[in-house]
């Protein structure tokens, strides 16, 4: 735990209470960051390898690509503790190239998901842990993975709403139907290595349909090697049309469609695609957080307040602040 903890009378030391967070994306890390600061006994399970969630980064064959996230506003207020702690490690930068006179993008370094690493300091993560049952245990519950049960008094999910009923649990029916009108769009990604620069800006944020946007990764700040890494998502459309793709298709198929939509292109030296079936919220649910099971249970994620990192942030710190309120 940090030194920054403060420190805690035995009583309240045995009392903490303890609590499971369940996704190391913004949301999930912004509330364990804030909970293991005031004291509280936090464990965060992930699924998959790493930090970040969809502030996602692929590397393969010394190349490397941000696929999820490309950048997030500089003025964000929400993101602005984050932002000067990741800055001052070297784990976040302005994107000067992309930068428009009315907006300052910045990136992680090496990659979006580095900005993660200041939430993460010191924090018990178990990463490759799907959360499979949460099961009521006494006054708290129990989170189960295929290692077992881990017992808790309050639990904070931030998996994308729509990915929820997954999870084997209760729920009563007002937090359902209010999770349950959460709506996500999917979208498409391709990730491709040129031989040559492309004589392109870099970031296109109108491009030719089918695509939402076209960047070029290699000109962000801190990126490995001299490579021509570049990254095109596909517009709401065309991802919904062809979500069933695999990885292999989708990088195939969007990358004809680059050829058609800015021909001539450069040859490549690698092509990968990737789907994100929950990309981001087109319906929100409209406030920070939905609290079920008493107020022990509590929904959160970008997807609460909107689409965007800061969303996640605002609404990780605001799940975090309800559970203080009640336990200090
Ligand atoms: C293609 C794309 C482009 C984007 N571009 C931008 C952008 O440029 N700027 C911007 O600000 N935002 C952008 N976003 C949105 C941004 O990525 C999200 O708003 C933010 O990262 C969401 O954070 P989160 O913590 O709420 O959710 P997530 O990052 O999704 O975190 C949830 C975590 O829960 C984990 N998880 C899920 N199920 C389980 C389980 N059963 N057990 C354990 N763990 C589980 C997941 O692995 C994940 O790590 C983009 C998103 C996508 C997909």
């Amino acid at each position: 735990m940090r030194s920054t903890r403060p420190v805690m009378s035995e009583r309240r030391e045995a009392q903490r209470p303890r609590i499971g967070v369940i996704g190391a994306g913004v949301a999930g890390l912004s509330a364990a960051r804030r909970l293991a600061d005031a004291g509280l006994e936090v464990t965060v399970f992930e699924k998959s390898r790493g930090l970040g969630g969809r502030m996602a980064c692929r590397r393969r064959d010394g190349l490397q690509f941000d696929h999820g996230a490309q950048f997030v506003d500089a003025d964000a207020p929400a993101l602005q503790d984050l932002l000067a702690a990741a800055r001052s490690q070297g784990l976040a930068a302005d994107w000067t190239e992309a930068a428009r006179e009315a907006q300052r993008y910045v990136v992680g370094v090496p990659g979006m998901n580095a900005m993660c690493r200041p939430l993460a300091d010191g924090l018990d993560i178990r990463f490759d842990t799907e959360i499979r049952t949460l099961r009521r245990a006494g006054s708290g519950w129990a989170i189960g993975s295929a290692g077992g049960d881990v017992h808790v008094d309050r639990v904070i999910l931030t998996i994308p709403a729509p990915q929820l009923p997954r999870l084997e649990m209760e729920l009563d029916p007002e937090t359902r139907d209010a999770l349950y009108g959460v709506r996500f769009a999917p979208a498409l990604a391709l990730m491709v290595a040129f031989e040559e620069r492309p004589d392109w800006p870099a970031i296109q944020r109108t491009p030719p349909a089918p695509f939402a946007l076209i960047l070029r990764d290699s000109s962000k700040p801190g990126r490995p090697g001299d490579a021509e890494c570049w990254v095109a998502h596909a517009d709401e459309a065309w991802s919904r049309r062809n979500v069933e793709l695999d990885r292999p298709e989708i990088g195939a198929a969007l990358l004809s469609e680059l050829e058609a939509a800015m021909a001539p292109l450069p040859p490549s030296r690698a092509v990968m695609g990737h789907r994100w079936r929950y990309s981001q919220a087109t319906q929100p649910l409209g406030r920070a957080f939905i609290a079920s099971g008493c107020g022990t249970l509590l929904f959160g994620g970008d997807w609460a307040l909107g689409d965007r990192v800061e969303h996640a942030a605002e609404s990780g710190r605001a799940m975090a602040a309800a559970i203080l309120a009640e336990t200090e």
